[in-house]
């Protein structure tokens, strides 16, 4: 165990004890001063890298957190005589806080509008901390002393060494966060937020969540800013410091706390890189050669296509070009740090340790961690007694897109324990009416009840929440999961410790026992094997179980499988039926959208059967097989002839 750990975070443990030592052997301002930048850099943009690298959204306010956390910090010692952890609190409270309030509005919206959201609140809180001269003393500044700490002063290398702790704990905090069920959601919700909410896990509750948390650092940093400057102005958190912080997320490599790291580095030894001329030669100089030797390896191995490896060379060779042309490089900051940007964004879309971690993992392969024992199946899915109950009764539902009419009034209920068929032509209103019932579309009009109650409408996750799991027609995995952790991702109540535990790595028995649990649902559907394969690198029929899986960790009362055997060849769809036996035996309700004939007959107790959005019979497979309504509707599309003739 200790082994592991070591083995693990050797690096990071290295790294820490190596910055730490530093002061004890350069006696030297202005190194201390850089460093303690770098520390204070690496908190910021470890905080904006939950939105930009692990939410995938374009955060433009973390330059204004740092600004508001920076005076928070400052005033709530010169106004309330706070010490320095005091101080430090107000100032990661009020990036917490206002980060929660821009992220409720802004988190509805998308792409290029919330982008557009944060710019406005950054705006917004720089014109503020200028106007409001009373308080922050507007564009003359506000000086401020640096506050104690339970009675002991901070002298230059104090100060450092009390950035680097909170440095080294917010990473750790991260790490667990990140190995915890918020990690699998961050994943999740980029992949498919659909399947996110459909599976229980509010896409929007930990966006926001992640949103606050990644501002809190944004406000910790700045008070750290606030206590390392001791004077603050207004300018200094604009709209350029946010192109540098994206410029340092970016280069360092998302998704990722050492890429993090390598950002703020980068940021801290710019300024110093544009004002040696020696030393941007050098760096401008290793940049080409890099572009050539990778752009040229992936063109020669035709990896990389010719525009991918050409351009980063050629904003390499201007960058060397202009450092001999022009005189003084810091002029063209802004248009040295766009062609580096550019030659990344196109070269390296994983960042410069996204880069060196696919050469490292080669080198040190550490072997996965042993997986926990999987749990009784019982365990996870207990047997529920069959009565005759009805569990879900659609009244009248409807649902039109524009004019028309994919569901028009079906009217029907569903017996506990049954698999209950539905099928009929193409577009006949099968999947309107699953989405309907599982909260993807609202219905236009109409009821549906869950053991009398009614449904929530229009919530795919408050309809999850209340009972109701389902696949999808089109595969919705989580590709960049495991099979594991799209499963675990699903179990239902068995994540329960509050985030500031989990933070504090106190989550880990929990998720074992988690691991457990979803290797018994692995199981049951005959993939525990693969447990450890990316869902994308899956058979498509082992992708297909896979949703199953995923669907039972819901402990559904109702399970919807939207076309399960699409597409799946023989012995695969005899799988299939296997495995829907089995659910069926544990008492679990199914709704079965089917095509073939042969596997409705084999596994539904009732079959309800539409056409152009109504139904039009329901009966026992054999019933309606015969049903002259039904072989009229089949017939009269042709190309669903062969199904029924296929039974
Ligand atoms: P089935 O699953 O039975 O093949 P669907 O429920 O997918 O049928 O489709 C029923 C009808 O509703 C079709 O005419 C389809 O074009 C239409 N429809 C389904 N979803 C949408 C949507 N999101 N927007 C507009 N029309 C839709
Ligand atoms: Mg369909």
């Amino acid at each position: 165990m200790i082994k592991r750990i070591l083995l693990l975070r050797g690096t990071e443990i290295l790294c820490l004890l190596l910055l730490a030592s530093i002061p004890f052997a350069i006696d030297n301002a202005y190194v201390l001063g850089l460093l303690t930048l770098l520390t204070i850099y690496g908190i910021l943009l470890i905080g904006l890298d939950v939105t930009v690298g692990y939410l995938g959204q374009v955060n433009l306010a973390q330059a204004a957190f740092l600004g508001l956390g920076a005076y928070a910090g400052a005033l709530s010692v010169s106004l309330l005589g706070l010490d320095m952890l005091g101080a430090l609190g107000v100032s990661m409270l009020t990036g917490l806080l206002l980060g929660a309030l821009l992220a409720f509005p802004a988190l509805r919206l998308e792409g290029p509008q919330f982008a557009l959201a944060t710019l406005s609140f950054s705006a917004l809180s720089t014109t503020v901390l200028n106007e409001w001269e009373s308080l922050t003393g507007g564009a003359q500044g506000l000086s401020l002393t640096r506050p104690a700490l339970f009675g002991h002063a901070f002298n230059a290398p104090g100060f450092y060494w009390l950035c680097l702790i909170l440095l080294a704990l917010v990473w750790m905090a991260m790490r667990n966060l990140l190995a915890s069920q918020w990690g699998r959601a961050f994943e999740a919700l980029r992949d498919s937020p659909i399947a996110t909410d459909a599976m229980g896990v509010s896409t929007f509750r930990h966006k926001v969540a992640g949103f606050a948390f990644g501002s809190s650092l944004g406000g910790l940093a700045g008070g750290l800013y606030a206590f390392n400057f001791q004077y603050l102005q207004p300018q200094s958190f604009t709209y350029d410091l946010m192109v540098i912080l994206l410029l340092g997320v970016v280069l360092g490599g998302r998704k990722s706390l050492w890429g993090a790291f390598f950002g703020a580095a980068l940021i801290v030894l710019l300024p110093n890189l544009l004002s040696n001329r020696l030393l941007f030669e050098l760096i401008s100089a290793t940049g080409l050669l890099l572009a050539i030797i990778a752009g040229g390896r992936g063109w020669l191995k035709k990896t990389t296509p010719a525009f991918q490896a050409l351009a980063p060379i050629i904003a390499m060779s201007l960058l060397v070009t202009g450092g001999y042309l022009v005189e003084n490089t810091e002029n063209w900051r802004k248009a040295i740090f766009a062609l580096m940007l550019f030659a990344v964004v196109v070269g390296l879309p994983d960042g410069i340790m996204g880069f060196a971690a696919r050469y490292l993992t080669r080198l040190f392969r550490i072997a996965p961690a042993t997986l926990a024992k999987p749990s009784n199946l019982t365990d996870v899915l207990p047997l529920s007694p069959s009565d005759d109950q009805v569990l879900l009764e659609l009244k009248n539902l409807t649902r039109y897109f524009g004019g028309v009419k994919a569901v028009d009034g079906i009217s029907m209920s569903i017996q506990k324990g049954h698999v209950h068929g539905l099928i009929g032509p193409n577009g006949s209103g099968k999947s309107t009416a699953v989405n309907v019932i599982s909260g993807l579309y609202a219905p236009t009009s109409g009821e549906i009840l869950l053991l009398g109650h009614p449904l929530p409408h229009g919530s795919l996750f408050k309809v999850a929440r209340s009972g109701v799991s389902r696949t999808f027609q089109n595969l919705q995995l989580f590709g960049e999961l495991s099979a594991l952790n799209n499963v675990m991702l699903a179990l239902k109540d068995a994540y329960r410790i509050p985030l500031p535990m989990v933070m504090l790595g106190l989550a880990k028995k929990e998720d074992h026992r988690a691991q457990a649990d979803a290797l018994a649902l692995l199981n049951l559907v005959g993939l525990k094997e693969q447990a450890n394969v990316h869902a994308r690198d899956l058979t498509y029929g082992a992708q297909r179980f896979l949703e199953i899986a995923r669907a039972l960790a819901c402990k559904p009362e109702l399970l919807i499988l939207d076309e399960p055997a699409a597409g799946l060849a023989h012995p695969d769809a005899a799988k299939l039926v296997l495995i829907i036996k089995a659910i069926r035996q544990r008492g679990i309700t199914t709704i079965l959208i089917e095509h073939h004939m042969n596997i409705v007959s084999e596994l539904c107790d009732v079959v309800t059967v539409i056409d152009g959005g109504r139904v039009i019979a329901q009966g026992t497979a054999n019933e309606v097989k015969r049903d002259p309504i039904v072989i009229q509707a089949y017939l009269g599309v042709a190309d669903d002839e062969p199904v029924i003739a296929s039974s």
